[in-house]
């Protein structure tokens, strides 16, 4: 269904490996553990990020090449917080 609506709109369709994609961290590629309810903490950089938004970004990076940068500055646009002394990323719900 998606596949057809992306090339209905003549966007492209790329497959990418879905394993884990809410489980390894954007950032650093740590693992990510609960962090209650729907929240993940990264074991090793204490990111801590919605599962659902660690797995786009995931999935993105896989897809387009995302960089690191990339992410940087999606997290600059988007007025994300990051915790400089845990170095922990917030974004308000
Ligand atoms: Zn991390």
């Amino acid at each position: 269904m998606l596949e057809y609506k992306l090339k209905w709109n003549d966007l492209p369709v790329k497959y990418v490996n879905p394993a884990n994609s809410s489980k390894t961290c954007p950032l650093c590629s740590g693992s990510m553990a609960s962090y209650g309810g729907r929240i993940t903490k990264c074991e090793e950089c204490g990111l801590i990020m919605d599962r659902d938004v660690v797995a786009v970004l995931n999935l993105q990076m896989r897809g387009e090449g995302f960089t690191q940068r990339a992410l940087n500055e999606l997290i600059e646009r988007e007025g994300l917080s990051r915790n400089e002394s845990n170095n922990s990323l917030c974004i308000p719900t």
